[in-house]
């Protein structure tokens, strides 16, 4: 789950990392309040989106030379009219794609005089099972970038979650930023203070880029990007609660609701599968016969015939799927059962496109009897190729 600038950093705050001031503002009026409550003299005007490369992003129309979605500032008066300008209006970067998002939120903060931007990451590293923190001198700058340019700008350690960080830790990373005295002491407390957050609220990925060192020699947090575990929300409610639901896919929030892993995707071939590794072996499938999924989805092992209509409507709706394959191998889950709630849902929501099913394991011969004597126009598929074939077939056939 990811969050927005100004929630990810009130969230560090409570672990001590120091931040600049800033408050978040849903309308002008907000903004025009925390401009005068901040002071100045430089205000910075953030669009709140869960995108990156914000600062380089186009607005969606305004000329082209205009402003992009940070914008620093001189008066509040400056703030009102930006902010009138950039709310509710749609922000394009490199990380959105084309279609952008809508900025329905700003975060106004006090401008910092930047010396230097650095780039500072820790994240979840499954090869080592520890955290790794990626330091680079060369932030502000997309890091996929400066790892394709100059690979050795990047340094990357790792911390032992046995033991935790310690000062070895603080002076590599110093060295990494070439910091020294005063500032080589406050990056080694706040690797201390990012690394007690990221454990203590579950962190997947935080991303500080930039990382500052200001005019007067103190380390700033200036953006701040976190994701979270999601297997381990239940235990943040504080954190569940920060989720903005407008920056979701709507069919991914359905799914999400019925317990359903579901990713959109922007193929034309909608996809029902148990299993996450049947369900990637089924998208490349589809793949391999020349067509792309309209997603993917796990309906899991334990499903029941109303996560099953629920997950069809889902990819009923999306108005991409040309065609539907549902490849279902029964082990805990039973074909039957899984049948029952395809029929049940396709005379819910009516069958516009062609259907094919495979249907092995557990009770198929049973699932194919439902399916065959229920009269809908469904393509039986003897195995996931087969399958495949099939629905690209009766796709682009009907193409
Ligand atoms: P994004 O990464 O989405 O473009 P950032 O928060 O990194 O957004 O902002 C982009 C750039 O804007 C930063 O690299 C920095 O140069 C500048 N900036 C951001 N916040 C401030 C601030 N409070 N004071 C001064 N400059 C800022
Ligand atoms: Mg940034």
């Amino acid at each position: 789950m990811n969050i927005h600038e100004h929630q990810a950093k009130a969230v560090l705050k409570e672990f001590g990392v120091a931040i600049p001031r800033g408050m978040p503002a849903f309308t002008v009026g907000h903004a025009e309040t925390a401009a005068e409550q901040l002071g100045g003299p430089v205000f910075v005007v953030k669009s709140q989106i869960h995108a990156g490369g914000r600062g380089k992003g186009k607005f969606e129309g305004l000329a082209p030379d205009a402003k992009g979605g940070v914008r620093v500032l001189k008066s509040v008066e400056d703030v009102k009219a930006n902010a009138a300008e950039m709310l509710g209006r749609v922000l394009v970067t490199h990380q959105t794609g084309p279609a952008g998002k809508q900025v329905n939120r700003l975060y106004i903060e006090e401008g910092a005089a930047i010396a230097k931007e650095f780039y500072l990451s820790l994240l979840v590293d499954r090869d080592t099972s520890r955290v790794s923190v990626v330091a680079s001198t060369e932030g502000g700058m997309d890091i996929e970038d400066v790892a394709h340019a100059t690979p050795e700008k990047i340094i990357t350690f790792t911390i032992d979650p046995a033991t935790g960080v310690w000062p070895h830790h603080g002076l590599a990373l110093g060295q990494a930023l070439g910091l020294k005295g005063d500032l080589a002491k406050q990056a080694t407390k706040l690797l201390n203070q990012l690394y007690e957050a990221f454990l203590a609220k579950d962190m997947a990925m935080l991303e500080i880029n930039p990382l500052i060192v200001t005019a007067d020699e103190q380390l700033r947090v200036l953006d701040a990007k976190v994701s979270f575990d999601p297997n381990a929300l239940y235990r943040h409610p504080d954190i569940k609660a920060l989720r903005d639901e407008s920056e979701e896919d709507p069919k991914e929030i359905e799914a999400s609701k019925h317990d359903l892993s579901y990713i959109a995707l922007d193929g034309t071939i909608g996809c029902m599968v148990n299993g996450a590794g049947l369900a990637m072996a089924t998208m490349d499938i589809i793949k391999l016969y020349g067509a792309a999924p309209a997603n993917f989805l796990d309906v899991g092992g334990g499903a029941t015939k109303e996560k099953v209509t629920a997950a069809f409507k889902i990819i009923t709706a999306d108005p991409n799927v040309k065609g539907i394959l549902v490849n279902i191998f029964g082990g805990i889950a039973r074909c039957d059962i899984l049948a029952e709630g395809v029929i049940a849902a396709v005379k819910e929501t009516g069958l516009k496109v062609p259907l094919v099913v495979r249907l092995e394991g557990t009770n198929a011969e049973l699932g194919k009897d439902i399916i065959n004597k229920s009269g809908l126009n469904v393509i039986a598929a003897n195995d996931l190729s087969d399958g495949a074939e099939k629905i690209v077939k009766a796709v682009q056939g009907a193409a």
